[in-house]
């Protein structure tokens, strides 16, 4: 009675009452807009509970009323990926980016400041870079590597530091696995932080979440998914998550449905698909991943390899790594010898690996930052951030990995 199951053992099941929908093993899709109420003072009630107008009594749920505001696929869903995280509470969005710009509106208002590290995904940069400067929010930016005191220098030099509102990292850094210590991120936020200004601290964990790495426990008041990549898994759906504490996703709830950018029941009823093998397809990818580093490490064709798993044991890096991941992931990047013509004829040479935007998923697939995901990055940034001409980006899938290698190989050989 008092054992405790694993979340891969909780992922077939958890969050459904087979009883509520004819004994079925599986929850179906609940493809409604709308959820027919018994009586008005039902709706009524559901109303006070949705809008917040009153506290619920002992034991009352707030009730199905619409599904922009809620349906059973999305609150299953996001009761099973609680677990992964340890949150009080998810929200499912249509996308990644509709759940990074819904935390970005929500804690920023005009006036504050964001303080957020680089390199993060293009689509957040952006966001950062064109659409927040409509609303009055400045921003400051941070790097691996950088010192806290020269953080925090330059949170000084801006002369809003005691606007600061948010602080903002994504780790492992994309595309060359640089990581950002979650200790400093705390301490900065709670060096700003006072009795009636908090200062929020959010991680994007879609490189390494939610198995191999877990922000909440390491000081983030919110961590976010593009669930596009590993938790869907399989090229198939965009979606994105946010996870935190019951106060937090109250707000972040609250703007998701006036926003109108929750995922649709099909798209939450695929996640939860999804989540049944999460466990199985990321340590079988992160396997693959380690066998592939392995031989590309050693390759003659090859100049530099970024896995976690390869990190010199003495490095700062290392340091960060033992502390924050539990795995090396899936995600290498690496240099050929030669620009970008070496890349693109190991890129089109390539048979079983697809040549793809995206990652996480059950296929492998390859891309070259600095034309494609990284194009709209500055030319003297790529150089600091080491998105060189020769770099390959490559997400590792579930095939036989000694296919993997043949094909990287057989490229290789190209050039
Ligand atoms: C893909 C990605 C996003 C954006 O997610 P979408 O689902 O494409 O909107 C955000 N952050 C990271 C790290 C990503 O890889």
């Amino acid at each position: 009675m008092s054992h405790k199951f694993h979340p891969e053992s909780k992922m077939m099941s958890h969050g459904f009452k087979p009883s509520l929908s004819e004994g079925a093993i599986k929850s179906p899709v609940f493809q409604t807009s709308t959820f027919v109420f018994d009586k008005a003072e039902d709706g009524k009630a559901f109303f006070e509970l949705a809008y917040g107008k009153r506290e619920p009594n002992e034991n009352e749920k707030s009730g199905l009323i619409y599904s922009r505001l809620n349906n059973p696929n999305l609150q299953i869903l996001e009761e099973r990926l609680c677990l992964w995280d340890k949150a009080d509470q998810a929200a499912v969005f249509e996308s990644g980016m509709a759940a990074i710009s819904t935390v970005l509106l929500e804690f920023l208002k005009p006036g504050d400041l964001l303080l957020y590290s680089r390199p993060v995904y293009g689509g957040t940069d952006h966001f950062i870079h064109e659409v927040l400067p409509q609303f009055q929010i400045d921003v400051v930016e941070f790097y691996a590597g950088q010192s806290e005191e020269e953080i925090i220098a330059n949170i000084e030099k801006t002369g809003k530091a005691d606007k600061l509102k948010l602080v903002y990292c994504e780790t492992p850094a994309n595309p060359t696995n640089a990581l950002i210590d979650f200790d400093v991120c705390k301490r900065i936020k709670e060096k700003y932080a006072t009795e009636d200004k908090p200062v929020y601290f959010a991680a994007d964990n879609t490189y390494m979440g939610p198995l191999w790495q877990h922000p909440l426990a390491h000081g983030a008041d919110l961590v976010i998914y593009s669930a596009t990549k590993y938790i869907g898994g399989h090229s198939d759906l965009i979606a994105g998550v946010v996870l935190g504490s019951d106060e937090l996703m109250a707000r972040i709830k609250g703007l998701r449905t006036f926003l109108g950018n929750m995922a649709a029941p099909y798209t939450g009823w695929l996640l939860m698909r999804s989540l049944e093998t999460l466990k199985i397809r990321m340590e079988a990818q992160q396997a693959n991943a380690i066998q592939v580093a392995d031989f590309l490490k050693d390759h003659p064709k090859v100049e530099k390899v970024y896995y976690l798993g390869q990190l010199a044991k003495n490095s700062e890096e290392y340091k960060i790594y033992k502390r924050q991941n539990s795995g090396p992931g899936a995600m290498i990047a690496f240099e050929v010898k030669g620009g970008e013509k070496e890349v693109f004829k190991v890129l089109n040479q390539l048979e079983l690996i697809k040549l793809a935007v995206s990652l996480g998923s059950t296929e492998s697939l390859v891309q070259h930052p600095k034309t494609m995901t990284h194009a709209g990055v500055p030319e003297e940034d790529l150089q600091r951030l080491g998105v060189t001409d020769n770099l390959i980006r490559l997400s590792v899938g579930v095939e036989n990995y000694e296919d993997l290698i043949w094909d990287l190989n057989q490229a290789l050989e190209t050039i």
